[in-house]
């Protein structure tokens, strides 16, 4: 009974993006801690499973958990903590390992992506590479959620952590909550602005098409003014066939609360329409940076909010962990 209960991670990989923004933080904040249950998660372990520099990684998290709450999530009402402060997210990872199979991990596009990005590097591919997606399951599964909302580029993995505790269910007995994705109306995946026909990543080497959430206004404006655009000047809302066009769109929707479609009628040409959504990028990011910097000034305050929030998720998840090493026998 109660509320619904809400999941939702970032991984400190990079600094965050307007993607994570919109595509979930941003819903995280507006609605999610309000109508539910919600739990918020920086997946530091998560940032592992590639080549990492470990001092980055400790300041990427820490940043990341000062943005979610920069961003407006409120301690007083959701809880925000890091990964790896909750040990049952291991334990938890370990059954799963015990239920997919590794036909299933080797099929998820992520998994395909990173190793090849990896491969062309020179580097070798980290086994926690292969099972990130036991690791996501328990992240979702420990805490009974009901809904993880996500960009689409985790809809796959999602799936499969509905396959895992169904299969699960029906081996060991009745355990985990079935959870569904909940992706966004609009801006479910924001493009990189200098090649939209892929997703804006923060761990992508080139930064000229990614817009950070921490990048000074005239940076952003920059970056938006230089977006790659389509043949031809007219504005028209085409995924397919004008796709920077359409996340130019997308991102004016997200940030003002539009329609893309409607928007694309107010346009006569590419240069009007990089002007409004450079503007509304910056007006959106403002009060972010603000109270970023406010957070940054204060670390006691947000280790603080952290330390209670991984006590506070810790609580919820033992009880159910528990009852699956004792499902599974042992
Ligand atoms: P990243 O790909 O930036 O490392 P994460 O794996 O940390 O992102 O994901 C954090 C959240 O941000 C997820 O819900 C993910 O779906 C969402 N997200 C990431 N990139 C985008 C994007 N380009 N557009 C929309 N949502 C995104």
């Amino acid at each position: 009974g109660g509320r619904v209960r809400v999941f939702s991670g970032v991984q400190p990989t990079g600094h965050l993006t307007l993607g994570n923004y919109l595509g979930a933080v941003r819903r995280w904040a507006a609605e999610d801690q309000h109508r539910a249950d919600a739990l918020f998660c920086v997946v530091d372990l998560h940032a592992l499973t590639v080549e990492h520099d470990p001092a980055r990684v400790r300041r990427l998290s820490r940043q990341a958990a000062s943005l979610l709450l920069a961003a407006g999530l409120d301690p007083e009402r959701c809880t925000v903590f890091v990964q790896s402060q909750v040990d049952e997210h291991l334990r938890l990872a370990y059954l799963m390992e015990c239920t997919a199979t590794d036909g299933e991990m080797r099929r998820m596009i992520q998994y395909k992506e990173k190793a090849a990005r990896e491969q062309a590097r020179g580097g070798s591919v980290r086994l926690s590479l292969l099972t990130y997606p036991t690791l996501m399951a328990a992240d979702i599964l420990a805490y009974g959620t009901d809904e993880v909302p996500v960009g689409d580029d985790q809809t796959q993995h999602v799936q499969l952590t509905r396959d895992l505790a169904v299969r699960f269910n029906q081996r060991y007995g009745a355990t985990f909550v079935v959870p569904k994705a909940m992706p966004p109306r609009v801006a479910a995946r924001v493009m990189d602005l200098q090649e939209p026909t892929s997703k804006m990543g923060k761990s992508h080497a080139r930064t000229a098409g990614t817009v950070f959430l921490l990048d000074e206004p005239e940076v952003v404006r920059k970056k938006v003014m230089r977006a790659v655009t389509d043949g031809g000047d007219d504005v028209v809302y085409e995924r397919e066939a004008r796709p920077g066009i359409a996340n130019l769109l997308d991102v004016l929707a997200a940030c003002t609360d539009g329609d893309p479609e409607r928007l694309a009628e107010g346009y006569a040409s590419y240069g009007a329409l990089k002007k409004d959504v450079a503007d509304a990028v910056v007006e959106t990011l403002r009060p972010l940076r603000e109270r970023h910097a406010e957070l940054a000034a204060d670390p006691a305050y947000v280790d603080e909010v952290l330390r209670a929030g991984a006590d506070r998720a810790r609580g919820l998840a033992k009880p159910r962990v528990d009852a699956a090493y004792r499902a599974m026998g042992v």
